[in-house]
Parts: C-alpha cells; sequence; structure tokens
C-alpha cells in the first residue's frame, strides 16, 4: 500500500523489535531503507517492500527520520562512531533500552554529528508495535517530535512526548520496568505458595487479576499524597499492613516457600515504622526508597 503523504524512513537494528518497527512503517506505506548488522534479518521485510542499505552510513543518508533498535548505548555509540557528516540535519530517533545518563551521552554524540537527537523507550513488545495496544514516549526536542510525529504514530496508538531532557524517555522506562518486575515477582511468590498447597497458578490468575487492577485504583491517591508530601492514612495504616507481612513471611516458612521477597517488603515497613510511620499512610514509605538505606 502506497501513503503519498508518507514521508521516508530508515530502520537501523532488525532485531525482534527493530523488524516490528520496520514492518509498522511499511504498512503505513512509508518508503523504508533498513540496515542490520548481520546480514539476512531485512530478507522479509525487503520482500514486504523495504530497501536494505549496504552500510549504516547509506542507510542514514537515505531519510530524513533514522530510527535505531539495536541492544543498548554502546552499540548505537558503536554505529555512529565511524559516520562523519551525514547525519546532518537529520533526525535520529534512539528506540534502544538505557538508562537516562546514556540517553544524555548519546544526545551529545548525535549534536556533534550535526543531527537531532530525539531518545524514545518502548513499553510494548514486538507482536503489538503498530497497534492501539503500543505505547512509545519520546524526550527531546519538541520540535524534531512534532516534525516526525506521524510517522512515530504509526508505531504506537500510545505515543506521547514527555519533554525535552533526553533522558526523561529511559527514566520513563526504568520506573516501568521497577514496576512490571514487582508486579510479576508478586504474582510468582504468590503463585509459589498457592502450588505448596496443589493450586495451579492458572487458577489463582483471576484473583490475582483482580488484585493488580484494584491496586492499579490506589494510584492516584497515592501519588497525590507524595506529590503534596503528607500520607494520612485513608484506608490503613502502614502498621497495619506491616501486621499483613508478618502473615506472609510466617505463610511462606511454613510452606517451605522461599520468604526472602516477603521479608524484604516486610523490612522496608519496619524501616518506616521506626522513622515514626507506622500511623501513616503506605504511600509514606517514599521517604524511604528516595534514599538509599546506607544514607
Ligand atoms: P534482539 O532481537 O536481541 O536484537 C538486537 C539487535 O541489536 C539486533 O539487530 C542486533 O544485530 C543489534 N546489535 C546488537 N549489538 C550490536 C552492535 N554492537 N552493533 C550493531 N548492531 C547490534 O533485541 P530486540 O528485542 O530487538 O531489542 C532491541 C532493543 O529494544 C533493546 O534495547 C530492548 O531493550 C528494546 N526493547 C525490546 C522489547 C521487546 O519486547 N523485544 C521491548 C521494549 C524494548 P545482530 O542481528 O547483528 O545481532
Amino acid at each position: 500500500m502506497s501513503n503519498l503523504d508518507a514521508g521516508p524512513v530508515t530502520v537501523i537494528g532488525l532485531g525482534l523489535m527493530g523488524q516490528a518497527l520496520a514492518g509498522a512503517f511499511l504498512r503505513d506505506g512509508r518508503p523504508t531503507t533498513v540496515w542490520n548488522r548481520t546480514a539476512g534479518k531485512g530478507e522479509a521485510l525487503v520482500a514486504q517492500g523495504a530497501r536494505l542499505a549496504g552500510s549504516v552510513g547509506e542507510a542514514v543518508a537515505a531519510a530524513p527520520l533514522v530510527v535505531v533498535c539495536v541492544s543498548d548505548h554502546d552499540a548505537v555509540h558503536g554505529l555512529l562512531e565511524p559516520l562523519g557528516d551525514v547525519l546532518d540535519g537529520r533526525v535520529l530517533v534512539n528506540l534502544s533500552s538505557g538508562t537516562s545518563q546514556a540517553a544524555r551521552e548519546t544526545a551529545g554524540q548525535v549534536a556533534k554529528r550535526g543531527g537531532t537527537y530525539l531518545a524514545g523507550a518502548i513499553m510494548a513488545v514486538p507482536a503489538t508495535i503498530g497497534t492501539a495496544d503500543a505505547t512509545i514516549v519520546y524526550s527531546g526536542p519538541r520540535a524534531a517530535f512534532d516534525q516526525h510525529e506521524p510517522a512515530l504514530r504509526c508505531l504506537a496508538g500510545g505515543t506521547a512526548y514527555l519533554g525535552a531532557d533526553h533522558g526523561l524517555a529511559a527514566l520513563h522506562e526504568v520506573a516501568v520496568l521497577s514496576l512490571m518486575w514487582n508486579i510479576l515477582n508478586g504474582f510468582l511468590h504468590g503463585a509459589a505458595l498457592l502450588g505448596a498447597a496443589g493450586v495451579n497458578a492458572s487458577a489463582f490468575v483471576p484473583l490475582a487479576k483482580e488484585g493488580v487492577s484494584t491496586v492499579g485504583a490506589w494510584l492516584e491517591g497515592y501519588a497525590r499524597q507524595i506529590d503534596e508530601g503528607a500520607y494520612p492514612a485513608l484506608d490503613s495504616t502502614i502498621d497495619t499492613h506491616l501486621a499483613a507481612m508478618e502473615h506472609v513471611v510466617a505463610e511462606s516458612e511454613t510452606l517451605g516457600v522461599d520468604a526472602e521477597l516477603p521479608r524484604f517488603v516486610k523490612a522496608l515497613a519496619e524501616r518506616a515504622v521506626a522513622g515514626g510511620r507506622g500511623g501513616d499512610g503506605y504511600a509514606a514509605m517514599i521517604e524511604w526508597f528516595r534514599t538509599p538505606a546506607s544514607a
């Protein structure tokens, strides 16, 4: 399908995610040039109409918008290092994961080569790229985002601009990853507890999903308290939470399930109680997350 309003794009890095990104551009009817370090990964895309570049420089030169999606920022640096002024006047969107500091360093490297850097973070799996279920966030110069927003929107229904600081996209990705692993670890520990009594993990799913959704509904109120710095216990106090945490530790130990995770969770609450916050709501724990335990 050709889309006459769709400008050309380049995608560098054709791993699982890069292939999905290039596929979404092609489905949008955009002339799409692709390049990958290891030959062969572009074949399916070429069959769909992509043009395979012979080098990184040739790929960058092919479009005003260059999307890079490789393993990490070191790989991005390695790709950019040998380039001369070919980035001049182009916008490089980096969707490779990393830290906020790495994003700022890459922005500097791109600027030295005359390019404009837009940092992105993908909060989606390859199968959802190009659909309403995908979210990709961006940070860096607003004008570059606005200029290329129509192309970027075809990658994810949830396309959002976060601000001028190049580090913001990565920082949001890291925050969401922390959230994701804490939810998954809680699910796995719960499944291990139930499994000790012969209950299948699948049987746990309906209640687990309800739990995740219930906690999700608390977030606005918690966020307001964190932003205002006041934590009245509207539902239950940290003291009450701590008492229930002791049950989780005891149950784990009795059933022979690893109790390290609930012990750690309990230790976090104990710090808050020792700091005089036992009568406050759970959001008061933010004070202990803000500084390293050793500080
Ligand atoms: P992947 O399938 O392992 O692909 C990695 C890609 O990086 C390949 O194209 C690989 O090239 C390239 N690469 C690695 N080191 C390189 C180097 N030194 N020079 C040039 N190219 C290099 O990984 P992926 O799933 O596509 O993930 C790519 C990025 O997207 C990662 O930063 C990841 O965290 C992020 N991301 C992925 C997902 C996901 O669900 N997959 C979700 C969110 C974010 P070769 O083919 O030559 O090895």
